[in-house]
């Protein structure tokens, strides 16, 4: 125990010593990765400048690298490390000043990014590493546009860009005023400081039913690529946002998640720096102060900028060593003060606006039970999800309730649900420590992928589907994180029929689970027997006082897993669309969010047909046309199976579905070639059937031809019958 307690002196102490006297040679600073351009042809920045370049001269975030006035130049020998580590006193200085990737406790092993003079560092602290090979070359590789990438990051076509994500989401709000919103919360701190690049907005997609009758709104908020290289968190944002918006009043569950919650996406939290990480550079924080790093002896001209992730004004600065970095140029610097940062400012002012303070004013309050909201902050990478606390390995006052939650998530992107100290590192100003500290709302920080330059191809068919899932349960939870997360999730929700006349019964059910939960070796959730089913109509069971029990369906409630169902009488319901929530609710009392499905309840059906004439006469060799007026005479859109029966003679008729809604007539024109060897008397006869997709509604018009008439003229100079297409005329 002594020995340990010298040894982690030391070290603090040469620590210190070295941060005193040297730090500043061993500065961090953007690996790159450079771009190429269009023709493929690597093209790269100049980094070896003594001074770096000039915030003047700073290639402006967005703009092409290749259109730099500085020519190619060599790569500074950056290199991947595994580096092994004792014990926790000897992992707190490399995650304090060093680039540290990944953190295996397991192993001792920590992964960082180094520059030549940190290995020198590293062999006076003692540390003992070897080089990652394949990590070194794959960052050493430049980025190169393909000849037929026309959008998104260059070599990485899967990632919007600031720009684009901004101009989509946008334009999804644009489109879609009923339910979303873009909102500016802030500006970037280019955008604050005159004399340097333009910079950017701060923008806020806000995504609700704004007409929504809700009493209380649960309040979700993300964000994501606070760290700028942290490509893939943006994307998954923004294709989050993306298909809330197409399931809205589609999908029953997404519908009800934006009818009875707010969800808040700040889908890039760190434009400035975004541009710099878009051109290849492994740049992590904002840009603020440029001029900061270029004294260094080492030169570092792109290691400038504060971590905004360290910046937070909870505790900032406040844990023992390691947490967060006082030296401007390292990777974790927490900037000057608590909050400094505009996006920060930014930020945290958002959240005061979202979220009410629920949490008492002592480090060790709880927030209650019934806590309203989730924060969830999108990083990568390390296939994680990591709850608060993030300053200290001492629980958090909300812990059990907190990790319950995290093992949801866990059950769909199948990470590990842990805490800092017991996964990662301890880090102070966090946004997420901010969010619990100062509102108790449920915070959770995701590590998504393998890495922060992750292929389009592990992107696609694995992060981006699982981690949406997550933050769908996310949504589902938000009103009542700490209480919800506790009860079985409700599946399969179905009727036994969408579309039925009102009045007709019919069968619901669903399933009820208490077993989804996972935190890859860390922990397992207890489950409990489903102990009860209930489902309410068109409002949730919070919003409404009738409720109705469901059955289980092979007569004892006594698994984990049960199988539900109802009769439901929709005597007396009105005609239109309904919403059925339905809840299960565990042996330990605890209820889960709801599973929804729509029902259409038909009002007054009917379909009118007109046939103009009934028969209509003709002269053999003659095109005739019969004309069929076909109505939807009832209260709600019909969809309309057309089949034509032919007769003996050529017809137009064709086979088709027409979409009709109330009071609405479409004419069918069907045309009829009468053989020249028809004679007078001859008919024939073609059906028309018409027939709803849903049952219970139909007609047939019998559409006849007679001759009445022979020509009169030679055979020989009739023209040949003519066949028309239908042509719609719809009216009112
Ligand atoms: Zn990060």
């Amino acid at each position: 125990m002594a020995g340990g307690r010298w040894q982690v002196a030391c070290i603090a102490l040469l620590a210190l010593l070295l941060g005193v006297g040297a730090l500043s040679e061993f500065n961090q600073r953007g690996l790159y990765a450079a771009p190429a351009a269009q023709d493929a042809t690597p093209c790269r920045p100049d980094l070896t400048s003594p001074t770096g370049l000039p915030a003047s001269q700073s290639p402006t975030p967005f703009s092409d690298p290749c259109q730099s006035p500085n020519p190619p130049s060599p790569i500074p020998q950056f290199q991947v490390v595994r580096i092994t580590f004792a014990d926790e006193a000897a992992l707190r200085p490399l995650t304090g000043n060093l680039d540290v990737w990944e953190v295996d406790r397991q192993a001792g092993e920590v992964v960082a990014l180094i520059y030549p003079g940190q290995e020198r560092w590293l062999q006076l602290l003692g540390y003992t590493w070897t080089v990652d090979v394949a990590q070194t070359a794959e960052i050493s590789q430049p980025v190169v546009r393909s000849k037929d990438q026309t959008s998104g990051i260059p070599g990485y076509a899967c990632y919007r860009t600031v720009t684009e994500t901004f101009a989509d989401l946008s334009q999804l709000a644009e489109e879609n005023p009923a339910i979303a919103q873009w909102i500016d919360i802030g500006d970037s701190y280019d955008k604050m400081t005159p004399g340097g690049p333009a910079g950017s907005d701060i923008n806020a997609l806000v995504l609700t039913n704004r007409a929504s009758t809700a009493t209380e709104k649960g309040k979700f908020v993300l964000i994501a690529a606070i760290h700028a290289r942290e490509y893939a968190t943006a994307e998954i944002a923004t294709r989050f946002a993306e298909k809330l918006v197409a399931g809205y009043g589609v999908n029953p569950d997404i519908t009800w998640l934006l009818d009875y919650n707010e969800v808040h996406i700040i889908p890039q939290a760190n434009p400035d720096g975004r541009g710099w990480a878009e051109q290849g550079y492994s740049w992590r924080k904002n840009t603020d102060n440029p001029a900061a790093c270029n004294s260094s002896p080492f030169n570092a001209p792109f290691s400038y900028g504060v971590d905004l992730n360290r910046n937070s004004s909870f505790l900032w600065g406040t844990c023992f060593s390691g947490c967060s970095s006082p030296e401007p140029c390292s990777v974790t610097y927490r900037g000057s003060s608590a909050g400094s940062e505009p996006e920060v400012q930014a930020i945290e002012s958002y959240l005061r606006s979202v979220f009410a303070d629920q949490r008492g004013p002592n480090i060790n309050d709880a927030a209650p039970l019934d806590t309203n909201g989730i924060f969830i902050s999108l990083h990568s990478y390390g296939n994680l999800v990591i709850y608060s606390w993030d300053h200290t390995g001492t629980d958090a006052p909300n812990m059990p309730e907190l990790r319950r939650l995290g093992r949801k998530f866990g059950y769909f992107n199948r990470y590990s649900v842990c805490n800092t100290s017991n996964c990662l590192y301890a880090v102070d100003g966090s946004t997420t420590d901010f969010a619990y500290g100062e509102f108790g709302v449920a915070t959770y920080t995701f590590e998504v992928g393998t890495s922060f330059f992750q292929s389009c191809s592990y992107f696609e068919s694995s992060i981006v589907q699982q981690n949406i899932d997550a933050l769908l349960y996310a949504a589902r939870a938000a009103r009542r994180p700490y209480q919800l997360a506790a009860g079985p999730d409700t599946l399969s929700v179905a009727l036994s029929a969408t579309h039925v006349d009102a009045g007709r019964p019919l069968t619901l059910t669903a399933t009820a689970d208490d077993t989804r939960s996972y935190a890859n070796g860390y922990g397992v959730e207890p489950t409990q027997p489903i102990s009860a089913g209930r489902y309410t109509v068109d409002r949730p069971s919070w919003e409404i006082t009738a409720t109705y029990p469901l059955s289980p369906t092979d007569g004892a409630l006594n698994s984990t897993s049960e199988g539900l169902w109802a009769a439901i009488d929709t005597s007396g319901w009105t005609p239109g669309k309904h919403a059925i929530f339905v809840e299960s609710q565990d042996s330990g009392g605890s209820w889960g969010p709801p599973g929804a499905v729509f029902v259409t309840l038909f009002g007054q059906r009917g379909l009118a047909l007109e046939q103009n004439p009934a028969s209509v006469e003709a002269t053999s060799g003659d095109t005739i046309t019969h004309t069929l007026i076909i109505t939807n005479t009832g209260e709600q859109t019909e969809k309309f199976v057309v089949a034509v029966q032919s007769g003996a003679w050529a017809d137009s008729g064709l086979d088709s579905e027409l979409l009709l809604q109330p009071a609405i007539s479409v004419t069918l024109h069907i045309t009829v070639g009468v053989p020249l060897t028809a004679s007078i008397g001859m008919t024939d006869v073609l059906i028309v059937d018409i027939s709803s997709t849903y049952p219970g509604l139909g007609g047939t018009a019998t559409l006849e031809t007679i001759v009445t008439k022979e020509p009169t003229s030679e055979p020989g100079a009739s023209p040949p019958p003519l066949y028309l297409p239908w042509i719609y005329n719809k009216a009112p």
